[in-house]
């Protein structure tokens, strides 16, 4: 696929649109060897070579973003109502990106954005059960039983019961009657933490996103901010 040297070069994070703009004009900029002056020239990334300043620069076919999902905002590429993730990575926009998985707009947390659909459909796909780790706060004193309801499987009125899941109680306050917990769930069903308390008879308040697969939320990220994966977190997932 074409595109303009300008939006490719400010892609692939060489700086903003106006400074790679001013790098082309200055002649820092080469195509296959030959040193291009326009920004609107196209480029095919997947077969020339591109280099600022000598240097090549390594065409990456997927690139994989953490973003720390904050509430309101759906996880989806487009909405006509609703600010969505795909909102908050203006870098990103225009360009096949999509969240992997959902997460209600009141949740927030761990949120992995990409343009690598196969790496997508395997974490999504129910055959591989990969782990996703929450913690919420909870509207009821979870307790013991609780821990044993999740780990035999939780029926949501579904065909099947939930797959067996393992309730962490955190902590929990007598007086407020809420509970602090961490549940480790395989499956992805709509609203599925909320249904499986729900059907215990327990409220979800707060639900955060940790961990998905091997992929920690990095909690130095505020919600709304998003950062690349490192080469060891792409190790990780891939
Ligand atoms: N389970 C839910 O109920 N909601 C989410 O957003 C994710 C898991």
């Amino acid at each position: 696929m074409k595109i303009r040297l300008d939006k490719y070069l400010s892609d692939m994070n060489c700086g903003t649109r106006s400074e790679v703009k001013k790098m082309i004009r200055q002649g820092l900029v080469c195509v296959d060897q030959k040193i291009i002056k326009s920004p609107e020239y196209k480029v095919d990334t997947e077969i020339q070579n591109i280099s600022v300043q000598g240097k090549l620069l390594s065409y990456e076919k997927y690139r994989y973003y953490m973003l720390y999902k904050p509430a309101g905002v759906v996880s989806a590429t487009t909405d006509r109502r609703d600010q969505t993730v795909l909102d908050l990575i203006p870098e990103l926009k225009g360009q096949d990106y999509f969240p992997v998985g959902r997460l209600d707009k009141d949740t927030v947390g761990l949120l992995l954005i990409t343009n690598d659909g196969p790496l997508a459909h395997r974490l999504l796909s129910p055959a591989h059960h990969v782990d996703k780790i929450y913690e919420a706060k909870i509207q009821g004193m979870a307790d013991q039983t609780d821990i044993e309801k999740f780990a035999a499987g939780v029926e949501i009125g579904e065909k099947k019961p939930c797959a067996p899941a393992k309730l962490q109680i955190l902590s929990v306050d007598e007086k407020t009657q809420t509970s602090y917990i961490s549940l480790t769930i395989h499956e992805g069903k709509f609203h599925q933490v909320k249904r499986m308390f729900h059907a215990l008879g327990k409220e979800v308040t707060f639900l955060k996103r940790v961990q998905m697969a091997e992929l920690s939320l990095d909690e130095t990220l505020k919600p709304g901010e998003y950062r690349e994966l490192t080469e060891e977190e792409k190790k990780k997932l891939c």
